[in-house]
């Protein structure tokens, strides 16, 4: 096998605020490692730096102030972590003339608000979509550091420059796979469910005991139904100029009564839409596979622990299967709006959340593989095209229709015959990457084309 798959599935599920995991979860991660990698250069550098500054290419520039990511990236220069930063102290970052004096090796360095660049007519000289450059300036506005790191989807960040302490990873994969058709044999080779392959191999690569990835699963899963809960219990606007009205409560109320006959395709309207509201406003939520996204898989995972009473274990089994369809749709394609537009965000979202329902369902594997398929195989082509660079129009609602989707996907995967599919779930995800290159840059995150360029949105 020329190469396999060796990261932890679970670092698909990123907890952390809203309402773009690119443009908040990344930046933040990048902008608190440049501080760490700051303290640690020699002493002659450190005493030159009076000043950092930052500037952000690609989709980070271009609605990078409606997502948030110069708060994100003031955070993590302050310190903060995406999975424990308050989020109201997130949001008040940055008032308009505002700076900070960061701590950084024994002194500090100032950040103004103006320091933070978003490079929107500018070329991004980078190898890939969303660039951040970090430096480190002295009196005279001379560079004496600079570091560039990538956003590549989901909160993950990659860097020009990589140190040994990147690379975390402490084990190679127990059992090797490169993707879905060979983690399948894998099952039928070693006769083990999908989930138990799947821990042995979470343990192996994260170095972590079963208990802490069990708890870890469990975090996640709470995370995602606190978010549900949230969005269920907030009525109003959601921020920004569109003056947005969150629906899910009043969708929920309404779910029962006039919406009798498909009452529980409402209910999981709701949820979905609880989430995705929660991520628009900010507020912390569980990236599956983004942020964007996210709103998708936990409105799924709260019915199926709340309307369909699926028990705890099964869920965290089922979290670690959806990871790995995640984790290959991320490896062997994409999950970045800003590469492959909408499909590798809602798109994978509803293909691993058909997966979660199929798993809950007690499909096979292969089933659980067929919901994934019939899931992705219909949001190809997706664009991504948020109006005015909010995470709103059409992402909230696009995550309940997603949600939905999954379900049917998983419906339709129950009444499949196995060994009948004529696409694959790797040529689904060879298709969504192929589809998201031949794509104008106008649709994927730039805010420049389709639903973000339509006349009712001036
Ligand atoms: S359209 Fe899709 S990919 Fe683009 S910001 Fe919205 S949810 Fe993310």
């Amino acid at each position: 096998m020329p190469y396999c798959i060796n990261s932890s599935v679970l670092e698909i599920f990123r907890i952390g605020p809203g309402p773009s995991s690119s443009h908040t979860i990344a930046p933040m991660r990048a902008a608190r490692e440049f501080v760490r990698r700051c303290a640690s250069l020699p002493q002659a550098v450190l005493d030159r730096a009076v000043r950092v500054s930052v500037d952000l290419y690609g989709s980070l520039a271009l609605t990078g102030k409606g997502h948030g990511t110069d708060k994100a990236v003031a955070a993590g220069l302050l310190g903060a972590e995406p999975e424990t930063c308050d989020t109201d102290w997130l949001h008040a970052l940055l008032p308009p003339g505002g700076g900070y004096d960061i701590p950084l090796g024994g002194r500090q360095v100032r950040l103004e608000a103006e320091s933070i660049a978003l490079r929107r007519r500018e070329a991004n000289p980078y190898r890939y979509a969303n660039a951040m450059k970090f430096r480190l300036l002295d009196a005279d506005g001379e560079t004496v550091f600079e570091d560039v790191a990538y956003s590549t989807g989901g909160g993950a960040v990659e860097y020009e420059n990589p140190r040994d302490a990147d690379s975390r990873e402490p084990g190679e994969a127990a059992y090797r796979y490169r993707d879905w058709a060979t983690f399948l044999r894998l099952v039928d080779k070693y006769g083990l469910p999908p989930a138990e392959i799947a821990m042995e191999n979470e343990k192996a690569v994260t170095g972590r005991a079963a208990e802490e990835i069990r708890a870890r699963e469990k975090a996640i899963l709470d995370a995602m139904e606190e978010s549900v809960a949230r969005g269920l219990a907030t009525i109003g606007r959601l921020p920004g100029p569109l003056r947005l009205e969150r629906r899910a409560e009043h969708v929920l109320r309404l779910a029962g009564t006039t919406m009798a006959d498909c009452g529980f395709l409402a209910r999981l309207d709701a949820y979905a839409l609880a989430a995705a509201e929660e991520n628009a406003a900010g507020n912390r939520v569980v990236t599956a596979p983004t942020g964007g996204a996210s709103g998708l898989f936990a409105g799924v995972v709260h019915f199926l622990r709340e309307d369909r009473k699926v028990p705890l274990e099964t869920l965290q089994d089922g979290l670690l299967v959806a990871g790995v369809i995640g984790t290959i749709a991320k490896t062997n394609a994409s999950i970045s709006g800003a590469e492959v537009g909408c499909q590798g965000e809602v798109g994978v979202a509803s293909c691993m959340a058909a997966a979660m329902m199929a798993f809950a369902d007690g499909l096979s594997p292969e089933l659980v593989g067929v919901a994934a398929e019939i899931a992705m195989e219909h949001h190809l082509g997706l664009t991504c095209d948020p109006v005015d660079g909010y995470v709103q129009i059409p992402c909230i609602e696009r995550n309940a229709v997603g949600a939905c989707t999954a379900c049917n996907a998983a419906m339709l995967a129950r009444l499949s015959t196995p060994g009948k599919q004529k696409v694959t779930l790797d040529e689904a995800f060879a298709a969504m990457l192929e589809t998201g290159r031949g794509m104008n840059a106008k649709f994927r995150e730039t805010a420049l084309g389709g639903l973000a360029a339509c006349a009712l949105c001036d």
